[in-house]
Order: C-alpha cells, then structure tokens, then sequence
C-alpha cells in the first residue's frame, strides 16, 4: 500500500454516518510516553495500518521524543489493541487512561501525525535527557510528600491556575510552558531549604510533568516527583480511596466545560466585581472570546461580556454584529485569559464613563444603525472629563 493511502479519504458529514452506521460501543482512552523513536515516517505508516485495521480512531502525534495520543477504540478490539502496542517495545505496556464520559463519538478519523514534539513546550530537548522523568507519584503518596513539607509546584499555563490548585503550591505567573519553567527553576532555586527536599509537580493530565521533571532534574534538583495522571487521575483516586484533597476549587479542562469541580473550595475572585467566585467563562463577543472570572451578577450586568465595550457589540442585531466583526478576526481558541484584573475594572470604570458621556462606545456602529445620536458628531473629540 502506497503512503497517500493512510489517510483519511472522507469528508466530515461522511465520517459521522460511517461511525452511526458502525453502531459499535467504542472506548475514548489516551496514553503518552516520552522514549526515543526512530524513523518517526515509517512508524507513523507502520501505526496507521496496524490501528486502521482495529478500527481506531482518533489524534496521535508521534515524534522523536515519543507519543501522545487521543484515541477511540471498538470496545471490543481493546485487548488487540493492548497486544498490539506491547508488541512495540517503544510502547510496552504503555498505562493509558479511559475517559469517564464517553458517548463513543469522540473522534471520527484516524490521524497519525508526525511532529517535531509530542507538546509544543520551546524547550530545546537535545540539551537534556527527556527520558530521565521523576518518580511517578499516586494521590496517597503525592499528600504524603505533601505533609512531609514537600515543595508543590503547578506546571499549567496561569490561566489554568486561576479557579483552582492544590493548596499552597507555586504558580507560575508565565502564560507558556517554556515561560513556566524558566520562572519554576528561578523560584525552586530562592525557596528550595536544601537539595534534598522533595519537588512535587502537578498539571491536568500529567504529560507536562514528564518533561518538566527531566529539565528541572537536568538543571540539577534531585528528588523530583510528579502526580502521575495529573489532576484529572487525582481526583478520580482521592473519590475511590476515600482520601482527603488537597487540591482546591475547580479543575480546568479543554473542552465545553472548562472546569469540573474538584472541592467545594472556592480559591478565586470575580474580575470585574472582586467578589469569590470561580465562575470561569468566556466573553460571549466573538472577536473578544477572552477567558475570565465572572460572577452571576456580572455576566448579567454585563450579558456575558468582559467590559461594556465587549458588550456593546455583542447586544447589537446579528447583522450589525457580523457587519462590525469584517475584517476583525475571531478568536475560537480558548486559552487566553484576562490576568490582570485590576487593570481590567479601571478599563471597565473608563468605558462606563464615556458611555454616560457619549452613548455609545463604538460611534460608527451607531452611525451604521442610524441612530440619533447628535454627539456624535464630535467623535472625534475627546470627551471633556478626559481633555
Ligand atoms: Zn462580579
Ligand atoms: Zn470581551
């Protein structure tokens, strides 16, 4: 078989008959490993034919150092599955995670791609050995370190910090994970008492802790742990061990929900009133899309938006909101976040003041409208309080 045939050959609408035609129960699991690979091009062929075969689904990126992959199994090819990546010595007895809820439609084709890295983290790996990983933690071990006195750091973007983690850990203040580890070295360098006290790392599902601990290890830190299965797996072992958490608050995932509840603990504040709240949303004005804390009576105060601004445009018909959004770009990702939320609150003070003084925050859309707004016609000219 010629390589343009390991491909997905369908259009989306074809695939998602293909899968309710199937009407076989299926299994959502993922698994990572950072281990060496050779000849990344021929494996990946190799994968694609071998999983194809089992009817998998799913996202997989292989790269020299290693595999992340994201897949959807039939429920009853799994032990061929199992056999098939312990066949491979690369992926021998690979532990792989099971999503908790699966309606069995997670993916609708097999993508196997090859990167350059399995997590696009900056860091550049031939410095260090990216295999010499900490020691893996479970949940009862990782408290136990915790009550020894163990330092705790938080390896996700801040963004992700912000309504929940576990209690008394560092937070890096960096939006990236290179930013995060740079800053984490710095900080472990200030507070570590001496070289023997315990690190222990933590992110959502575990994969960033395997290359964090092989850089802070590379840098020199000894004993170096890491929550193994990240948060998601932490609070599926405190629920069935019956073990008190020592995360706080709410864990933020990267779908439609963007956080699930770990403990009632709320650790964070609404950023346009400063009220506890952890209430994670996104602006609902398109081009704006920024991630926030918000409490109930603000996203109706200020229906669902970030700012007055925002809100403005989003209040507007629909035509008069795509017409405004041309030429502007769209932001669909949702990872990032307002971080400084006082500036945000003067900015929101600001505009409530030209929105008492003028009417509108954006005249030209007013214009558009048709609206009889006579002082308009000094757009132009600065407000008189800010002259
Ligand atoms: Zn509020
Ligand atoms: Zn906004």
């Amino acid at each position: 078989m010629g390589h343009h045939d390991l491909r997905n050959k369908y259009g989306p609408r074809d695939l998602r008959v293909r899968l309710e035609a199937e009407g076989l129960p299926r299994t959502t699991l993922s698994f990572y490993r950072y281990v060496r690979l050779q000849e990344v091009g021929t494996l990946r062929n190799e994968l694609y034919q071998e999983w194809e075969a089992l009817g998998v689904l799913g996202r997989i990126y292989i790269a020299p150092e290693g595999i992340n992959a994201q897949v959807s199994v039939p429920t009853g090819q799994l032990d061929a599955f199992r056999a098939a990546l312990d066949a491979r010595e690369a992926f021998a007895n690979v532990p792989w995670k099971t999503a908790v809820e699966d309606d069995g439609q997670s993916f609708l084709k097999l993508a196997i791609k090859v990167k350059s890295k399995v997590v696009a983290d900056g860091l550049a790996d031939d410095a260090f050995d990216v295999t010499n990983v900490g020691t893996h933690l479970d949940a009862a071990s990782f408290n136990r370190k915790m009550e020894e006195g163990a330092l705790v750091v938080d390896m996700r973007n801040n963004y992700e910090c912000l309504i929940g983690h576990f209690e008394g850990a560092y937070l890096p203040k960096a939006d990236t994970f290179r930013g995060a580890i740079e800053e984490v070295v710095v900080a472990l360098r200030r507070v570590q008492r001496d070289n023997d006290q315990d690190i222990l790392l933590y992110c959502t599902g575990g994969i960033r802790c395997e290359k964090a601990s092989a850089y802070l290890k590379h840098e020199g830190f000894m004993n170096v742990g890491q929550l193994h299965g990240g948060i998601i797996d932490y609070a599926r072992q405190i629920k069935a061990q019956g073990l008190p958490s020592k995360y706080m608050g709410q864990n933020f995932v990267f779908d439609e929900r963007l956080a699930e509840r770990i403990t009632d603990d709320v650790v964070s504040a609404c950023m346009q009133c400063g009220t506890k709240s952890d209430r994670i949303t996104n602006c609902h004005e398109a081009t704006c899309n920024m991630l926030l804390v918000q409490c109930e009576a603000c996203a109706a105060k200020y229906a669902d938006c970030c700012s007055p601004s925002c809100m403005e445009i989003h209040q507007l018909p629909i035509e008069a909101q795509r017409a405004w959004r041309k030429g502007r770009s769209t932001r669909s990702t949702k990872t990032k976040a307002i971080n400084d939320p006082e500036s945000l609150r003067q900015r929101i003070r600001e505009e409530e003041e030209m929105l008492a003084l003028n009417g509108t925050l954006h005249p030209s859309v007013a214009l558009a409208r048709g609206e009889d707004a006579p002082e308009l016609t000094n757009v132009n000219r600065q407000p008189a309080t800010r002259a």
